[in-house]
């Protein structure tokens, strides 16, 4: 066989960014691919990977796992069929490389040097948008927290129209100004940012994410898909990270409120800004509008005397009232407590489903914490095992915790080195960078704490 056609799936916390793609020995065989060899992977677009052997509990279940941006680069959601077959692989002469809209980047040497060593290797094709991960992302762009990918356009390539590998002569250019139409790409939240959630970001995919991108599904059943969804649950718990990542995963607009802020003090001024969000919204469909802490907006009317809220509540219900039925803007409020906000709300073609999102488990907390020390430099003594200790330890934890105990470990290791770092170099040499590393002290006196 040439080709295979087979099913999407998400892919590993430890795979994310890496350019791989997971195929299971049945495929492998049928294609006579084996791991290390570069396969072209077409839905709407043409794109590349590197092959990996599956992990046994997928075999045979006719799915490949990539991760978001090879997604995005072939064009294709989770659930959809990619094609696959070998690629002719040549190395590029040139790549130039530049941000998407949305974000700015300081090119300094260094930065270039962990550029260069994150696409090493890396199978791509002209117009591919590619993560760069690595814990200095943080002092890279403002616009993408630390640890998480930093996505990079590959705007030309040498030679064009080819599946290339950059090797070791590959001229490499980074430009500054960033390229339009990749706005999805600047937001970057991608499903394998969240760790569990599982059934959860499921429902949310079939609410959301499938009547954005097939409307005539519903239109051919008849049924409508949902106007509004309450996300709710204990703070922290990735109510914003679903939905940002829902928005990038359907390419549509992420359009953010935040409840206790749009509560404007002049007359009419919530209200106004309410009205815009929602036009800009529909102008620009496929969006979601998301609404954090709801019931600062809309509290259950009994605990509510305000004015102002009592205008606001019409008006956001006035907007939801109005918007079309064919599914194009969606509406996610968050808030803690579902019945704290005005029942008017929830009633039928405004809130009408809700989703729990709940404190991880143990599990859960595993996969959080692979996710947020993916950019991190981890000593040898940081193993599996260590972090399933950590996930074990780690009891109430929520997700914002967990990024928070990573992040304080790092800034542990931080301080153990700076007193070999010398501050008054212009730029911190290479070298030096390299010995700074997390270790699981870092982590254990991050823990005490
Ligand atoms: P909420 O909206 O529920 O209050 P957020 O989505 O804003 O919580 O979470 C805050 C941060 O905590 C996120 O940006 C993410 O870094 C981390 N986080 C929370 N939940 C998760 C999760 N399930 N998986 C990975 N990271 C998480």
């Amino acid at each position: 066989m040439d080709e295979v056609q087979i099913k999407v799936e998400k892919a590993h916390p430890n795979d994310f960014g890496r350019g791989i793609v997971r195929l299971d020995p049945t495929t492998l065989l049928s294609l006579q691919l084996s791991p290390g060899d570069i396969v072209e992977i077409e839905g709407k677009r043409k794109t590349a990977a590197k092959v990996w052997r599956a992990e046994r509990q997928d075999w045979g279940q006719g799915i490949v796992r990539i991760d978001g941006f090879i997604r995005q680069n072939a064009g294709v959601g989770i659930g959809e069929r990619i094609t696959i077959r070998k690629a002719d692989v040549e190395t590029a002469t040139k790549v130039i490389l530049a941000p998407p809209e949305g974000v700015t980047m300081e090119f300094g040497d260094h930065i270039s040097e962990i550029i260069k060593r994150n696409i090493m290797k890396r199978p791509l094709v002209e117009g591919d948008v590619i993560p760069i991960i690595s814990s200095m992302t943080q002092p890279m762009s403002s616009q993408v927290g630390g640890g998480q990918a930093i996505p990079l356009i590959a705007v030309e390539v040498e030679p064009a129209d080819a599946i290339v590998i950059i090797g070791e002569f590959t001229e490499i250019e980074l430009r500054q100004k960033p390229v339009r139409g990749y706005d999805g790409a600047a937001r970057g939240i991608t499903y394998e940012d969240i760790g569990g959630l599982g059934t959860e970001i499921q429902r949310v995919r079939e609410m959301i994410e499938l009547p954005l991108k097939h409307p005539e599904l519903f239109q051919r059943l008849n049924i409508e898909p949902p106007k509004g969804i309450i996300l709710f649950g204990p703070p922290g718990t990735g109510k914003t990270l679903i939905a940002k990542a829902v928005a990038n995963e359907s390419r549509a607009n992420f359009l953010y409120i935040a409840g206790p802020e749009i509560m404007g003090k002049y007359y009419g001024e919530s209200e106004e800004r309410i009205r815009k969000i929602f036009e800009e919204a529909e102008e620009e469909a496929p969006s979601i509008i998301f609404i954090d802490e709801i019931d600062s907006i809309a509290p259950k009317r009994q605990n509510v005397t305000g004015e102002v809220e009592r205008r606001v509540v019409a008006q956001l219900l006035t907007m939801m009232d109005g918007l079309e039925e064919r599914g194009q803007v969606v509406v996610i409020g968050a808030t803690n407590r579902v019945d704290a906000i005005d029942p008017a709300l929830r009633r039928p073609g405004r809130f009408d489903r809700e989703i729990e999102i709940g404190v991880p488990d143990t599990d859960d907390r595993l996969e959080i914490l692979q996710i947020h020390t993916r950019g991190v430099p981890l000593r040898e003594d940081v193993t599996p095992e260590f972090l399933e200790y950590l996930a074990k330890h780690t009891q109430a934890f929520v997700g914002a915790d967990l990024l928070a105990l990573v992040q304080e470990a790092a800034m542990k290791s931080l301080r153990r080195a700076l007193p070999d770092i010398n501050l008054e170099d212009e730029e911190i040499p290479q070298e030096i960078l390299d010995t700074i590393n997390v270790c699981r002290e870092d982590f254990e006196s991050a823990l005490r704490e």
